[in-house]
């Protein structure tokens, strides 16, 4: 069905918070979203997202290329097929992704990672829409947008990558996840 292609790119935490974080403009773009604030992965925070990138030196990012097959990029699907299509492409390598950040994170003391995209941990169901605490903190993590950071320049200007969108129920060619990890 597809294939993948991992680029990396690492830059300091100060030069990102720069040139790449808007905490104020990105909270305007959430409040557009069906997330803001029913997952305890998305705005709004209990804490200032500038002061959590502030807290470490380096940023060390990763980039995955989903590249569909001929029969499925660019090409038209019902919602059902759509939802398992990014089910098993998109769900399987954002599970794989943040594995192996949270195996990195337990090798570097004092990191963090950064997922691609929001917590999906609990299906849908984030026990913030019941006024209960987070039910797998050890595992949850911030994505970049989430904080501020801005994907789509990150993965342009770092990387050379372009984010290519879902438009009228048609399959994009490729989707680009990105995730990170901060370092001290
Ligand atoms: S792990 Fe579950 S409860 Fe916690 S943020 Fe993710 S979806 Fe919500």
């Amino acid at each position: 069905m597809f294939t993948t292609e991992k680029y990396t790119a690492e830059i300091s935490t100060k030069d990102y918070l720069e040139g790449y974080v808007d905490v104020a403009g990105f909270v305007e773009c959430c409040k557009k979203c069906p997330n803001y604030g029913k997952t305890w992965s998305c705005p709004p925070f209990d804490f200032d997202p500038e002061e959590f990138w502030k807290r470490y030196e380096r940023f060390e990012l990763t980039a995955v290329k989903i590249i569909f097959d001929e029969e499925y990029g660019g090409k038209k699907f019902s919602k059902e097929e759509m939802d398992k299509i990014i089910k098993e492409s998109i769900g399987k390598v954002k599970q794989q992704l943040s594995q192996e950040l949270l195996a990195q994170e337990r090798q570097i003391p004092g990191s963090a990672s950064l997922s691609a995209g929001s917590c999906s941990l609990c299906g849908g169901s984030c026990a913030k829409q019941e006024e209960k605490p987070c039910r797998f903190p050890e595992q949850m993590r911030y994505s970049i947008e989430a904080l501020g950071g801005n994907v789509g320049m990150t993965i342009e200007k770092l990387m050379g990558l372009k984010l290519e969108w879902m438009e009228d129920g048609r399959l994009p060619h490729y989707f680009v996840l990105v995730c990170g990890l901060l370092r001290r």
